[in-house]
């Protein structure tokens, strides 16, 4: 069975993955960070094998030539003998996108045209399609949206309570996004439990975070809306707050649209409340008695225990609440804090099932029956795999 070349181009960076689809395994990957500044910078691994150095990368162009010569070097020539399909994620499929879709020319402009809704992001993701498909002209290139999961999400979660006029115009509403996570950890999570009626809480906490209520396999609510800032507290994003916000710093404090987008998107979160973006560094600080770590870590418990407590409502019940990401699948005392102020809706912690790490789907509550709770590893790559020898093929 032939690999998948998974692609991820932010705005400065570059992360790859050559993946089995069948198994999941990766032959190889990658991250090229610092795209389209002087000192770029690889790592890439093969195995045992480690190759890291500064390189130099003008551009996605570039990069994508790096990762190929990083690759080749590890003895693994790109083609269509070795490589099935060019997986990218793209973070923005807006109203059009719905699924997985393979890519030409018409579909390139239409993730351009979609690029208004995610300005930060869509641009990055298609100079990755464009340098790939340059690079490898004679493979299937697929996009794998984050939004497509959430594109049927019922129209009373994705209906913003705007004059309908202009949310028609501008295509404002609900998209939700980490769709490939969410799909793929609570696919993963009704295998594990054996049912597929389930009624699921997925938290995908990282640098990102997001939660959605699944029934039966199809999402019902989803943290994120038109862009990925809003919902939970994340390490530098704000989450929700109350619109009125940007409108009165605007008027007190002569923030202009560049200005507000800093402060919500990169000096907010963990981050602006604590000076910590990274939650290890956020619960060592609390631990060591700092009151800004400590609030911080208290918001951001709170934030999600108001969401599964709302999203138990939507779905009438929870059967299966499960932590992925970074945070969600590493922090056993942000699990555990979590945890204590969720037993009203019949949810279990066992305190040394939490400690555990496995690197596999397992659950930490202490019963047998529902709900459970689980900790699921996401693995986005081989669910873009997937998807993309799936669109490839037909
Ligand atoms: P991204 O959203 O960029 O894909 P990840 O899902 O990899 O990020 O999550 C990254 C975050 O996970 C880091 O910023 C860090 O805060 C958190 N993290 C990683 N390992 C641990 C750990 N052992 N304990 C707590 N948090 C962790």
């Amino acid at each position: 069975m032939s690999n998948v070349l998974v692609i991820n181009a932010g705005s400065s960076s570059l992360k790859y993955q050559l993946v089995d689809p069948e198994s999941g395994d990766a032959a190889a990957k990658g991250l090229i960070e610092r795209v389209g500044t002087s000192g770029g910078h690889l790592k890439h691994e093969s195995g045992e094998q480690v190759d890291e150095r500064d390189i130099d990368v003008p551009d996605h162009t570039a990069a994508v030539a790096a990762m190929r010569e990083a690759i080749e070097r590890g003895g693994i020539t790109l083609g269509p003998d070795t490589v099935a399909a060019v997986g990218h994620r793209i973070v923005h499929g807006g109203r059009h996108f719905t699924e997985p879709t393979l890519i030409d020319e018409r579909v390139e402009s239409e993730i351009e045209r979609v690029s208004v809704l995610a300005p930060l992001h869509n641009p990055a993701g298609l100079a990755g399609v464009r340098s790939a498909r340059e690079a490898f002209p004679d493979l299937p290139h697929v996009a794998v949206f984050d939004t497509a999961f959430f594109a049927d999400l019922p129209a009373p979660a994705a209906t913003y309570a705007i004059d309908r006029t202009v949310t028609r115009e501008h295509a404002i509403r609900r998209y939700g996004f980490h769709g490939t996570s969410h799909e793929y950890v609570s696919a993963q999570v009704a295998r594990f439990l054996g049912r597929d009626d389930l009624r699921q809480v997925v938290l995908h906490l990282g640098n990102g975070a997001s939660a959605s209520a699944v029934l039966a396999g199809r999402p019902v609510e989803t943290s994120m809306g038109l862009t990925p800032l809003e919902g939970l507290v994340m390490g530098t994003r704000s989450g929700d707050i109350d619109p009125g916000i940007p409108l009165h710093l605007s008027r007190v404090a002569g923030l202009d649209v560049d200005g507000i987008d800093d402060l919500l998107n990169r000096r907010s979160g963990i981050y602006g409340l604590s000076g910590h973006r990274d939650f290890r560094d956020l619960v060592s600080a609390k631990d060591g008695g700092d009151d800004d770590a400590r609030l911080a870590f208290e918001v951001y418990v709170h934030r999600l225990v108001k969401y599964v407590g709302a999203y138990a409502a939507v779905l009438g019940g929870i059967d299966a609440l499960t932590f992925t990401a970074g945070v969600g699948e590493n922090s056993a005392p942000l699990r555990a804090a979590v945890l204590e102020r969720l037993g009203f809706l019949g949810l279990t912690l066992d305190p040394h099932r939490n400690e555990e790490r496995s690197g596999k789907a397992r659950r930490i509550d202490s019963g047998e029956d529902l709900p459970a709770v689980l900790v699921v590893p996401t693995n986005e790559e081989w669910a873009i795999a997937r998807h993309a020898v799936e669109t490839a093929r037909t």
